[in-house]
């Protein structure tokens, strides 16, 4: 059916604005054809990767709802992913390559040629290669799967320098599981778990469907939720009990909770001793930190803290303490979620029901099952060995600090640093992708004063963001509904696949970077190195042993194989056994698949100290190191995420706009009233870094000597606050998190 983008958008319940801005999509007037059909794809607003179903009725217009084939989410989407409709049709939204005419940051751009573009750009890494070797340009995305396309172009340039989001975001969790477990790849098992311990793991808010699912039916049977957090966040609001602990204070009440766990001998003997190493050590290191002691550091009664010790351990192994995702950030992350990770095992809930297990892609469910059960994928992009030069970061020196952070992931931060300092050497040209560190990176100013440095500065994004506004040449990348990606392999209880496919073609001239990357390599004879036709050339190299299964799987958008399997829960493994009988083979006396626990550590086991990083930088053993993050007459800044946006990337879509448009901070009442401030009143404020102006919410839900903002706004011509511009490029050991709990004096403007 033939639609004009004008008609379509009053079909969406868009306005439609035509802009003067050169290559959005509020300047291309053609006719638009959209077929009617479902569509299963991934939603990509976030990045939880929820399963979708895109419909487009006879009368052109476009829904999205969840897909029902999913279990974990089951047919269920947020307001985000129901939003993705308003992203597609944003009369803002790229749809041509451009280059940058005016200075640095102007946002001077004009059209140009894709292959221009490519043209453009190869010459400059040409140029900078030459003059000081490919190591000199960094390279990074956010983690997704399109993300092995940018890493593969940047090996096969020859630049080590590859980074994700990790260190704005999720790395500490990631490293300290690492450390103890030997992988991240590890789940919760929220839905059987009867008792949950949370450190601002606001997942209502930072969404991930299938955790608020399984939460809500923890909950539902009667699963007792704790929520330590500074603020009545939204999951503070569902839980049982709320303590508003002292920010960046969660580490001292976890030394605390691990010494009531051992001296009072609530930890599974027998898990440890057949599943660890370690435990004199940890007990050692531990013995001093006692409730009395950390009290005062935590703010929580030292009763509490045994009570809620003891209350965990009488329900384990059916017990979680969430390692979460943020709650404050502080140069203490690896000792307070390696704590988590360590309380854990002392409860002996791995691989136990309403615990804590490891992911199981098809290779070890197919190895445990003695059967072919799920299908395994073929590698399609040849393997490169990373170039030789070492990276920026540090994180590829062997059994180094930063060592199990990842060469795939980095220090993404550093960048900036190093284009100042050129500190281990220049860093002259930047490649970035779905990326927008201009709000995301600490320290905005420095981020900007980086960027203006640079001699080569690439983008791909669906939107002129703030960091874009920098970009010597700004590739439009194709909305998630418009583009085709391989087929996922998914490792769970059991293994799953997804794909994400296109609902319509590529509106305007955008790409995806399976296509871009591609297209670039040509340019610049790395073409062996990206050795398929097109994306669907590329999946049936991945799947062609399985003809039935890419049926299927395209026709569903997700497919699940085998049953649950947990190691050490009784039901399961019987379950396992009766399904898979030659998997018996792999019982052990206890009854227990004991093999599915060795871990990828030094010494094979659980480790509760780490030899590696006792080596690396005396941080084997668990340790308080009191940190000073405000001034006496300072409150604690922190910041968190919300439901309808998705940090720095959903501020520009209409719809989420239209719901939420400003980032009011929240201060205490008491404060407040103290302030002489009310709702909407305008307050500075001020740290060493900068100084920004927002707008007041008074409210009981904080603490006193704390105020907090949601992230996603304060971006250029938005209204509300970036805690960017105030935070310092300060990153933490061992993980390389950027630290985000500060302190900030507040002035009534
Ligand atoms: S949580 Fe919402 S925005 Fe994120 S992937 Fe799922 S539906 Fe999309």
């Amino acid at each position: 059916m033939n639609t004009c983008r004008r008609n379509f958008m009053k079909c969406v319940g868009l306005s439609p604005i035509v802009l003067n801005m050169p290559g959005v999509l509020g300047a291309f007037d053609k006719e638009l054809k959209f077929p009617r059909k479902f569509t299963k794809s991934i939603c990509e607003m976030c990045s939880s990767r929820c399963f979708i179903d895109v419909r487009v009725d006879k009368e052109n217009k476009l829904f999205i709802q969840g897909n029902i084939y999913s279990k974990a989410t089951q047919g269920k989407i947020c307001a985000r992913g129901g939003s993705g409709v308003s992203q597609l049709l944003d009369p803002k939204r790229l749809v041509k390559p451009l280059l940058r005419i005016g200075e640095r940051g102007e946002g001077k751009f004009k059209e140009i040629s894709w292959e221009e573009a490519y043209k453009f750009i190869a010459l400059k890494l040409n140029e900078i290669k030459s003059k000081y070797g490919a190591k000199s340009v960094a390279f990074a995305s956010k983690s997704g799967p399109e993300s092995i396309f940018i890493n593969q172009f940047a090996y096969a340039y020859g630049s080590p320098n590859i980074f994700d989001h990790g260190n704005t975001c999720p790395s500490a969790y990631s490293v300290a599981l690492k450390s103890v477990f030997g992988t991240s790849s590890l789940e919760r098992d929220y839905a059987n778990a009867k008792f949950i311990l949370s450190f601002g793991h606001n997942i209502y808010e930072g969404m991930v469907i299938s955790y608020i699912r399984a939460i809500n039916k923890a909950l539902e049977k009667g699963c007792k939720l704790v929520s330590l957090d500074p603020r009545f966040s939204m999951l503070s609001s569902k839980a049982n009990e709320w303590i508003p602990i002292k920010p960046a204070s969660d580490v001292a009440f976890m030394l605390a909770f691990i010494h009531i766990l051992i001296y009072e001998e609530l930890y599974d003997k027998k898990f440890i001793q057949k599943y660890t190493i370690g435990f004199e050590k940890l007990k050692e290191s531990i013995k001093d930190y006692t409730p009395e002691l950390m009290t005062k550091e935590c703010d929580i009664d030292a009763k509490k803290i045994k009570e809620l010790a003891r209350e965990c351990a009488s329900f384990s192994p059916h017990c979680i303490v969430d390692y979460g995702h943020r709650s404050t950030f502080t140069p203490e992350e690896i000792e307070f979620r390696r704590a988590i990770a360590i309380a854990n095992t002392l409860l002996g809930n791995i691989e136990t029901k309403g615990g804590i297990y490891f992911l199981k892609n098809a290779k070890i469910y197919n190895k445990f099952a003695k059967e072919n059960v799920a299908p395994i994928f073929e590698n399609v992009l040849p393997k490169i060995i990373k170039p030789k030069d070492l990276r920026i970061d540090g994180v590829d020196i062997k059994d180094g600090e930063f060592s199990k952070i990842g060469e795939k992931r980095g220090i993404y931060t550093k960048v900036f640093n190093t284009i100042l300092t050129q500190d281990p050497y220049p860093i002259s040209g930047l490649f970035i992708s779905r990326s927008n560190p201009v709000i995301t990176a600490n320290n905005a100013k420095e981020v900007i004063a980086a960027l203006k440095k640079l001699e080569l500065f690439v983008c791909i994004d669906i939107y002129l963001s703030d960091s874009a506004m920098y970009a010597d040449v700004i590739l439009p990348e194709s909305s998630y509904l418009e583009r085709d990606e391989q087929f996922l392999a998914n490792a769970g209880k059991y293994p799953s696949y997804s794909v994400r496919q296109k609902v319509l073609d590529p509106i305007g001239d955008t790409k995806a970077s399976n296509q871009i990357f591609k297209e670039l390599a040509t340019y610049m004879n790395l073409n062996k190195f990206f050795p398929y036709k097109d994306i669907e050339d590329f999946r049936m190299k991945q799947a062609f042993k399985y003809p039935e299964f890419i049926y299927e799987l395209k026709n569903k958008g997700v497919l699940e194989y085998g049953i649950e399997l947990l190691a050490r829960d009784k039901e399961s493994i019987e379950k396992f056994i009766e399904k898979y009988p030659n998997s018996k083979q792999f019982l052990d006396e206890d009854g227990e698949f004991k093999d599915l626990l060795a871990c990828q550590t030094l010494s094979g086991k659980i480790e509760l100290f780490d030899e590696v990083l006792e080596k690396a930088c005396a941080r084997g053993a668990l340790t308080y190191n009191k940190i000073k993050l405000k001034e006496e007459n300072e409150f604690y800044f922190i910041q968190g995420k919300v439901a309808v946006h998705t940090n720095g990337h959903t501020v520009n879509v209409p719809w989420l706009n239209a719901l939420m448009d400003n980032n009011a901070v929240w201060i205490n009442q008491k404060i407040a009233n103290d302030l002489n401030l009310k709702k909407g009143d305008s307050i500075k404020i001020t740290n060493e870094v900068g100084s920004v102006i927002a707008q007041v919410l008074p409210t009981i839900g904080i603490r006193e000597d704390t105020i907090f903002a949601y992230f996603s706004f304060g971006h250029i011509n938005k209204k509300g606050i970036s805690a960017s511009y105030l935070l310092k490029n300060d990153i933490s050991p061992v993980c390389g998190n950027n630290v985000h709990t500060i302190g900030v004096s507040i002035e009534k403007v």
